[in-house]
Parts: C-alpha cells; structure tokens; sequence
C-alpha cells in the first residue's frame, strides 16, 4: 500500500480525503480491462476516449473544470487527482489532466455562453479538450507565436501551424493562439475555440514520443471562426494562456510525484525479495541510502507541490514561484527517482514492459513541457529579483 500519511498534512479538507479514496477506487477498479501499454495510434487514441468517458462517469472530471464559488479552480484536487492517477497509470493522468489543460482558457476567461457551451461537455467525458499555443519556432519563448488571425466581417481568419499538441487528432476543440496584432509581441496574441471539424483545422502528422501518446501538428489553413469565438478580448491571448498555465503549472509536479511513488513501491517490493551474494538486497546499506534519498525526494516534492496548491486555494494567491518550484523539483526530483529505481532493479530494470522502464520513459517529457525546467529557474528568479528591488 502506497505512503498516504500526507494527506494528514493540514493543507487538505475533508473533501480532499473523501476525492483521495474516490480516485484510488476507480484507478483499481475501473481500468482493469484497460491495456493501457498500447503504442499503435489508433489503440491509444481509442483508450485515451475509454479513459475520459470512464473518469467522467466516475463523476472525477468535474474537478478540471468546474470552478469554486469564488470563480477559482481547487488546485489541491487537480494536484491530489494527477498524483494519484500518475501513480497508477501514466496514460489515465494524461486523459484527465488535458481535460482541465484543454478547457482551463474557457473556464477562467469564457464568457457565460461559451462556458456553457463547451464545458458540460468536458465534464461529462463527451468532448476531448486541447491547448495549443506552442509552434515550431515558438516553444519556451511563447511570446514569438507567428499564427496569424486577420479579421474579416464577422470572423477571424487563422493561418499557420502548431506543434506538440496534446490530444491533436482525438480532440473535439482546441484552444488556439494567434497573432492579431494589437501590438508587438506578447501583447498581440489573441485565444480562440476553434471546433475540430473546422475545415480549416488539420491534423497534419502524429508526433511519436518515448512516451506515447495523442500528439500532433496541426495545420491552419484559412481557417475561418466567428468573432465569437474569441475567448477574452483582442490582444489577452498570452495572458490566457500564462494564467492557465500558471494554474496547472504544480499538477505537472503532481503527477510526477504520482510516478516517484509509483517507482519507490515498485523498488521497495523488489529490494526485499531479490537475493544477491547469499542475502536481501534490503540488507544492503548502499540499498538503504538510495532507499533513504527516494523517500526524502518524494517527501520534498509532495510539500513543495501541496504548498504551493494551499497557496493558491486558500491563500488566494497567485504563488508564482512556489508553483515553479513545485513543477521544477517535483519533475527533476522524480527523475532521480526513477533512476534509482531502475538501478535497484539490476538489467531487469530496463527491460521493455517493467513498470519502472515505462516510468522512466513517462517522466522525461515533464521536464519539458508547459514550461521547461530552465524557464521555471528563471520564473523564479525573476519574482525573486522583483522582490528584491519592492
Ligand atoms: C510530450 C509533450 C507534450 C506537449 N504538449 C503540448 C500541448 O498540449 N500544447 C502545447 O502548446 N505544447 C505542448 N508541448 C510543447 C512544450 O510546451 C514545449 O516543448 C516546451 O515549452 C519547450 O519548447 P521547445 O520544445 O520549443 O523547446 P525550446 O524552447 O527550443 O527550448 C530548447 C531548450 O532551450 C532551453 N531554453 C529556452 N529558453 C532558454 C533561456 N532563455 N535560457 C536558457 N535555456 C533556455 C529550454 O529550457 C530547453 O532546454 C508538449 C511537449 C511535449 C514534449
């Protein structure tokens, strides 16, 4: 049984504990006919659709969108699910996790109409969400996006291309960002709900990573939106898209917390079952340090990541740099994790199908996205330097 005495931490509520059980019940009992190790496209595309409509009927997607009476999102629950999900499955905290990235914008910035229009059907695991400002030339620096939206009449007209979009191909809508030019920069871009039949909107080639994944490009050719179709005002859509991802930004620490759990059981079970040179593995005291470094790591991560949720939820505070912190050192520390465990696992360790081989491959890309661990040192930086001079 995995460590839970967490969540006797003040930082969580009842419900948290009562989500906690909910979410442990549906990853042992809902996904056991799952085969959820799938590579081939049209098998993770079909299992990632499964994963949503059984989360949704699990009554869990509601946490990705529905937003306190206070207009906010409960971080905590967005952290508690992804950890708990992560722990169990990579795949299963990718399908929940992409609802709340996909549909985060229309949440925090929809107008009543477009919420209504669009969020129902994330919750209810009906319609599969997407985010999508990254390009080929515009990655960390996401202020360098070339998309166009030129307005004509009634609707804006998109041209250009995004890359590593996650759900790209399985996805009902996506959120995209383009450039409308109210002035240079981070302060031209505008966000747009563009419904994935829009014939301007095309899946241009599956990306296959270690770790795999719906992920693709996409092509915008004239693709024509109504006005309406504007999530905020002209010229807010790099704030749409850092406000998201500042919300998400500790659940990425989370699941990566999911997974060095995940890896440190699976090294506690094989240290004291393997026999080398006549006794445990256990016994061995290089085995207890690297015992001893796991648990440290994972127990850091977990406050660094709860912190920073706590903050935001109950503070009421944006928690800039305690959510890069979070994301940075709940990734890399789960790295390290990883590793570990796969060195306690001798060559099995890297042997196709184990468990600690897949994490191994599941950690590397989130160190990576929604912002990289260098851009997070400078996030931090940045506000510590800001600090400074106040
Ligand atoms: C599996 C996966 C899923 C993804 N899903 C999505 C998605 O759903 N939607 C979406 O829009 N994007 C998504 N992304 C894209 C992701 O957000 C970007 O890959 C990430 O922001 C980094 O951008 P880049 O790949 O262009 O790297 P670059 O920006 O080119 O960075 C390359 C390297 O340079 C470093 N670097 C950059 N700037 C600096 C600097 N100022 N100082 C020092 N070092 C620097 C970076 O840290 C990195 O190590 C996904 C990526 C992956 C791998």
């Amino acid at each position: 049984m995995p460590d839970q005495s967490y969540l006797d931490w003040p930082f969580f509520e009842e419900r948290h504990h009562r989500l906690a059980q909910d979410l442990e019940r549906f990853a042992t009992t809902q996904l056991s006919d799952l085969d959820l190790h799938v590579e081939d496209d049209e098998a993770l595309d079909a299992n990632c659709r499964e994963i949503v409509r059984r989360l949704a009927r699990a009554d869990l997607l509601k946490t990705t969108c529905v937003l306190t009476e206070e207009g906010k999102f409960d971080v905590r629950s967005l952290c508690l699910s992804r950890e708990i999900l992560g722990r169990h499955a990579g795949i299963v905290d990718f399908a929940y996790a992409m609802q709340g990235l996909g549909s985060g914008p229309i949440s925090l910035f929809g107008t009543r109409e477009q919420r209504e229009a669009y969020l129902p059907g994330v919750i209810a695991g009906e319609k599969i969400a997407a985010f999508a400002p990254s390009e080929p030339d515009a990655g960390s620096d996401l202020a360098a996006m070339a998309t166009t939206a030129t307005r004509d009449g009634d609707d804006y007209v998109l041209n250009g291309t995004k890359t590593w979009i996650s759900n790209g191909g399985i996805a009902h809508q996506y959120i995209v960002f383009a450039r409308t030019g109210e002035a240079p920069g981070a302060k031209g871009l505008s966000a747009f709900i563009v419904e994935a039949d829009n014939p301007g909107l095309i899946v241009a080639e599956r990306i296959k990573v270690i770790a795999p994944h719906p992920l693709a490009t996409l092509t915008l050719d004239n693709c024509r939106v109504k006005a309406s179709a504007m999530l905020g005002k002209p010229g807010e859509g790099f704030k749409i898209a850092v406000s998201t991802l500042s919300i998400f930004r500790c659940t990425v620490g989370a699941a990566a917390l999911g997974f060095a759990r995940r890896a440190f059981d699976e090294a506690m079970g094989r240290v004291q079952k393997r026999s080398v040179f006549g006794q445990k593995l256990a016994n061995f005291q290089l085995t207890q340090t690297a015992l001893a470094e796991m648990a440290i790591e994972i127990d850091a991560s977990a406050l660094l990541i709860y912190r920073a949720a706590w903050a935001k939820d109950v503070r009421g505070e944006r928690a800039v740099r305690e959510s890069s912190m979070a994301k940075l050192y709940g990734t890399e520390a789960a790295q390290q994790v990883i590793d570990k465990a796969v060195q306690l696992f001798g060559g099995l360790g890297v042997v196709h199908g184990m468990i600690v081989e897949e994490l191994y491959r599941e950690i590397r890309a989130l160190r990576i996205y929604e912002g990289t661990t260098e851009i997070q040192k400078l996030i931090i930086a940045d506000t510590l330097l800001a600090e400074a001079k106040k």
